[in-house]
């Protein structure tokens, strides 16, 4: 084995890609208005705006599909997945939804009123609006060094459980229906949760009788994580680290588009009967019969196998070599990095790279935009466009302290090539920085504006 492990797998099917010309992507920009998320795919020649559902399936997942079961109701592909599901997870109900917004929505609709709110180390922007939506207010408590780009903290992602008591106790327990906690914390640069932050989690919790949910989107690499650089898990399968963290919790959001391997799946899994039978009431309402919950038979089986794969350790140190690779490669060139590297991207520090263009006027865009015309990649602002609010009561806009770019990989899906262009691509702007300048909107719905707003240049 090399200094980076190499991928463990080989290819037997491929997509063709192509760069189109530097005029077209000009083009291309300007009818988008200065927005990624209004590319075409043949327009893009790396795909770095999301790990989400962009993965490659494995040949054992494909197989699976062919056995889907389409029966309405009681299908077998729904007992192979609620096998799987009780073997990592082990809640005593689930609900399977069409994606991990789709259980966020079902959640936030059973627990939340207009007043409530909703700690947790940082919430993701569908998460985060979900919450919104139901009139909650969503409160990040990560610890200090997660706004922290440089710190090499092996976790992150933890909550301050100091914080997080304060905030209990100063709102009171009847305020808040749930508490959180996001492993790994995608919208702060993707970092882990040690086992013991989420043992204090819990426990704080429990003192309280909150119900605690594990957004466990990414649960198989903090469990890697915990494996790597927590002491005493080192001599652990990442499936028993998986298990320990989910025994912590009362339940938790999934969106197998990401840990699941797949292109699409969701589930909501909870340990109250209560919960369970009015979560099936609304996914009845709004997804479907409680043994598909919005997807096809074959989409439960190409998670039930997902599931598995993903915990594969082979697999595990292929992911996080990758992201150590690029994150290696960007900081030869100066270019500010999150460190340590996330398993899922690279989160690039746009404010760093950018010191001359303020915030109002979103570097991170700036780099966004860069990307695209120099390289024909598309990777995605998560900084002001993405996390800025209108304060609750104040009404003024309240912003994150970072302005992060994140070019996230597909899983198995992009080589070690790929990225050495990525890099030269990124050393390319990091040399003209100076020439760069910022944005404005100039328009922006109310809530996920980053996905459907359009910018144009400052003069
Ligand atoms: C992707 C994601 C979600 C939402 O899942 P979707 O399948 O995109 O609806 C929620 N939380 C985190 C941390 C995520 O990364």
């Amino acid at each position: 084995m090399t200094k980076h492990p190499q991928e463990p797998f080989r290819i037997k099917m491929v997509e063709p890609i192509k760069l189109i010309d530097r005029e077209a992507r000009e083009a291309a920009l300007m009818r988008a208005g200065h927005n990624v998320f209004s590319l075409r795919s043949e327009e893009i020649f790396i795909d770095l705006l999301t790990d989400s559902g962009t993965g490659a399936m494995s040949q054992a997942q494909w197989a699976a599909m062919l056995n889907g079961d389409e029966t309405y109701a009681g299908a077998r592909s729904y007992y192979r997945l609620a096998e799987v599901v009780e073997e990592i997870f082990g809640f005593r109900y689930f609900v399977p939804t069409h994606q991990g917004r789709a259980a966020e929505n079902i959640l936030s609709t059973c627990l939340i009123s207009p007043g409530h709110y909703v700690p947790s180390n940082m919430h993701f922007d569908t998460t985060g609006a979900n919450i919104r939506a139901r009139g909650g207010r969503p409160e990040n408590l990560a610890i200090d060094e997660a706004q922290n780009p440089v710190s090499l903290h092996p976790f992150k992602g933890n909550i301050d459980i100091s914080k997080l008591r304060d905030f209990i106790e100063r709102l009171g327990p009847e305020q808040i229906p749930l508490g959180m906690i996001t492993v790994t914390n995608n919208a702060g640069g993707g970092q882990p949760v040690s086992m013991e932050n989420l043992r204090e989690v819990s426990s704080t919790y429990k003192e309280f009788g909150i119900p605690f949910f594990i957004d466990a989107c990414r649960f198989a690499e903090n469990a890697y994580f915990i494996k790597l650089r927590e002491p005493g898990y080192a001599g652990k399968t990442v499936l028993e680290i998986a298990r320990e963290m989910f025994g912590l919790a009362d339940g938790a959001t999934m969106s197998n588009k990401k840990d699941g391997l797949t292109n699409i799946g969701g589930f909501l899994a909870m340990n109250d009967e209560q919960l369970f039978e009015r979560a099936r009431r609304e996914l009845v309402l709004r997804e479907g019969f409680p043994t598909y919950g919005g997807l096809a038979g074959r989409d439960l089986d190409a998670m039930a196998v997902g599931l598995r794969e993903v915990l594969e350790e082979e697999y595990l140190a292929y992911r996080l070599g990758q992201t150590t690779y690029l994150t290696e490669l960007l900081l030869q060139s100066n270019i500010p990095v999150i460190q340590p590297p996330a398993a899922h991207a690279v989160y690039v520090d746009a404010s760093g790279l950018f010191p001359h263009i303020p915030k109002e006027q979103f570097p991170g865009q700036a780099l966004v935009v860069e990307l695209y015309l120099e390289g024909g990649i598309r990777a995605v602002e998560l900084g002001s466009s993405v996390f800025c609010y209108p304060d609750q009561d104040s009404g003024e806009m309240a912003c994150p302290e970072l302005e992060l770019v994140r070019l996230s990989l597909p899983r198995r899906v992009y080589t070690q090539s790929h990225l050495d262009y990525v890099a030269e691509i990124m050393a390319k702007i990091a040399a003209k920085r100076d020439e760069v300048g910022g944005y404005r909107m100039t328009y922006a719905p109310k809530l996920l504006r980053h996905f459907t707003a359009r910018y144009e240049p400052v003069k």
